[in-house]
C-alpha cells in the first residue's frame, strides 16, 4: 500500500529548521548524565525539559507528589485555531538513561553529542532523549505553519530504565490530567530490514529470586556422602520448571492467555525475521528453541535464569559443600498473565515437585499490554507510516520488550502505539548508542503528519 507523502514543502522546510534550531538543546539534554540507577542529574534534566516546553508556549507542571519517585513532567498544548479541539493526543517519553558503562568501549564521550558518518552518537540519543527532541521539533514546525492539528499532552517519567516503579501510582493519582483519545509511546523505528514499525503493545515481565539454604555454615565436601547441598537443590529445582524447547512447566502458567485474533495472527505472519543475521549478530552457538521465532518474540511467554550464584568458583580448589545458593529469574509475559501471581505459581510448582526448601521472592514486574489492532488510531498510525515510509511498514502487535503501558491503558482507556526514530544498529543500552540523522528527520515528519491525520480523522 503506497500512499504519496502529504507533507507539504512548507512543513518539510519548517521541520528541517526546527530540528536544526533544536540541535543545541538536544546537545544540552544529552550532556546531562541522567542515570536513574545512580540518582544522577535529575533536577537539571527536569529544568531543561520544563524550559523546552515553556518555549513552545506549553503549560508545564512538574509532579513531585508521588512518594519516592523522581519527578514527572506534564505539559499541555491546545489545538491551533484551525485544529480539532475535540481531539487530544498524549505522548509518553522518559528522561532517564542507562549507565554508560563500559566506558572504554565508547569511541566518543557518551555525554557529548557527536555527529559522525551521518549519525548522532551519545547515551540516550535513541533511548529516549533524542525522541523527545524529534517530537518537540515536529510541534514547533506545525506551530510555525498550519498550527497544531489537535490538543497535545506530554508525560515524562525519570525511572523507565529502572522499571518504572511509580507509574502505576502516578496514573492513579493523575488519571484525569492524562485523559486523551490516543497515546503515542516512546521507542520504535526501523527493523533490521529497514521496515518502519508501528508497535501496539509490550510484553510483561515478572522478576523474582529463588534461594536455597541447606545449612547454617559451609561444610567439608567429604560430608556430601550424606549431606545434600544448596547449589544442587537449586539447579535441580530450577531444572523442573522448563522443558528443553522453552516450554514452562508450571501449572496454571498459561491460564488466562488468549489465543491470537485473526488480525494479530495476520500481522505476525507478515513480519520478517532474519535468522542468519540474528545468529551472526549474537554469535549464537545453539539451535533456536522455537521454529517460529518472529511469533515467539511477540506471543510466547518465557522463563529465564538471569544469573545464578553459590559456593566457590575462584582460582585453585576449594572442596566445599555450600550452605546457600541464589538465582535471579525473569518471565516475559503476554496479555492475560499477572506478574505477581506468576511468581506464586512458580513457588507452588517447586513445592509440588519436592523443592519446598527453595524460596521464591518476587522483585517487580509489569503486565503485558496490546492495543486492539483494528482500532481507528492504530489504522491512522499505519496509514501515516505508508505516507512517509512507503511500502516498508510493519504493524507489530507488541514489542518483545516491556514497559509500563498497562497502567496507562487502564487509566486513559485509549489505544497506545509506539513509533520512533531508531534503527536496528542504534545500540540502546550499549556503548556508542546512536541514531541516523536521516531517521531523525523522517521521524519528525512522521510525527507531524500523524498529528495532522489524527486531528482530521
Ligand atoms: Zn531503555
Amino acid at each position: 500500500m503506497f500512499m504519496p507523502e502529504k507533507t507539504t514543502d512548507a512543513l518539510r522546510t519548517a521541520i528541517d529548521q526546527a530540528l536544526q534550531a533544536n540541535r543545541p538543546r538536544l546537545a544540552k539534554y544529552l550532556s546531562i548524565e541522567t542515570v536513574a540507577a545512580k540518582h544522577l542529574g535529575i533536577e537539571e534534566t527536569v529544568s531543561v525539559i520544563e524550559q523546552s516546553f515553556q518555549e513552545l508556549g506549553a503549560e508545564v507542571t512538574v509532579w513531585r507528589d508521588i512518594p519516592g519517585s523522581n519527578p514527572f513532567v506534564f505539559a499541555t498544548l491546545p489545538a491551533g485555531p484551525n485544529g480539532n479541539a475535540d481531539k487530544t493526543l498524549l505522548f509518553y517519553n522518559h528522561y532517564d538513561v542507562q549507565p554508560a558503562e563500559p566506558l572504554d568501549e565508547w569511541e566518543s564521550d557518551p555525554f557529548t553529542l557527536t555527529e559522525k558518518n551521518g549519525q548522532y552518537v551519545a547515551r540516550g540519543v535513541s533511548d529516549d532523549k533524542g525522541e523527545l527532541m524529534v517530537r518537540l521539533s515536529a510541534v514547533k514546525a506545525l506551530q510555525n505553519t498550519t498550527g497544531l492539528p489537535c490538543n497535545l499532552k506530554f508525560i515524562l517519567e525519570g525511572e523507565e530504565e529502572v522499571g518504572s516503579p511509580h507509574i502505576a501510582p502516578m496514573t492513579k493519582k493523575h488519571g484525569a490530567d492524562l485523559a486523551a483519545d490516543a497515546v503515542v509511546w516512546e521507542t520504535g523505528g526501523k527493523d533490521a530490514d529497514e521496515n518502519f514499525q508501528v508497535t501496539c503493545g509490550v510484553k510483561g515481565t515478572a522478576s523474582f529470586n529463588v534461594t536455597a539454604k541447606s545449612a547454617e555454615s559451609d561444610l567439608h565436601s567429604s560430608l556430601a556422602a550424606f549431606v545434600d547441598n544448596a547449589v544442587w537443590r537449586l539447579v535441580q529445582g530450577l531444572a523442573t520448571l522448563r522443558g528443553p524447547k522453552g516450554e514452562v512447566l508450571v501449572d496454571g502458567f498459561y491460564d488466562g492467555v488468549k489465543p491470537l485474533t485473526p488480525t494479530e495472527q495476520a500481522a505476525i505472519d507478515q513480519l520478517s525475521f532474519n535468522e542468519a543475521a540474528t545468529r551472526q549478530n549474537f554469535g549464537l552457538k545453539l539451535p533456536f528453541i522455537s521454529d517460529k521465532p518472529a511469533e515467539a518474540l511477540i506471543n510466547r511467554s518465557t522463563i529465564t535464569i538471569n544469573g545464578i550464584s553459590g559456593g566457590y568458583e575462584g582460582d585453585g580448589l576449594k572442596t566445599v559443600l555450600p550452605k546457600q545458593a541464589r538465582a535471579q529469574l525473569d518471565c516475559r509475559l503476554v496479555p492475560g498473565q499477572d506478574p505477581e501471581h506468576i511468581s506464586e505459581l512458580v513457588q507452588a510448582q517447586l513445592d509440588k515437585n519436592g523443592f519446598s526448601d527453595l524460596h521464591v521472592s518476587y522483585n517487580q514486574g509489569e503486565p503485558a499490554f496490546r492495543s486492539d489492532l483494528t482500532d481507528t488510531f492504530v489504522q491512522t498510525a499505519v496509514a501515516t507510516a505508508h505516507e512517509v515510509y512507503g511500502d516498508a511498514v510493519k504493524l507489530v502487535p507488541n514489542a518483545g520488550g516491556s514497559g509500563p503501558e498497562a497502567p496507562f491503558a487502564e487509566t486513559v482507556g485509549a489505544p497506545i502505539v509506539s513509533v520512533g526514530s531508531t534503527w536496528a544498529g542504534s545500540g540502546a543500552h550499549a556503548p556508542n548508542e546512536n541514531v541516523r540523522v536521516k531517521d531523525f528527520t523522517q521521524a519528525a515528519r512522521y510525527t507531524a503528519q500523524l498529528l495532522q491525520n489524527f486531528g482530521q480523522a
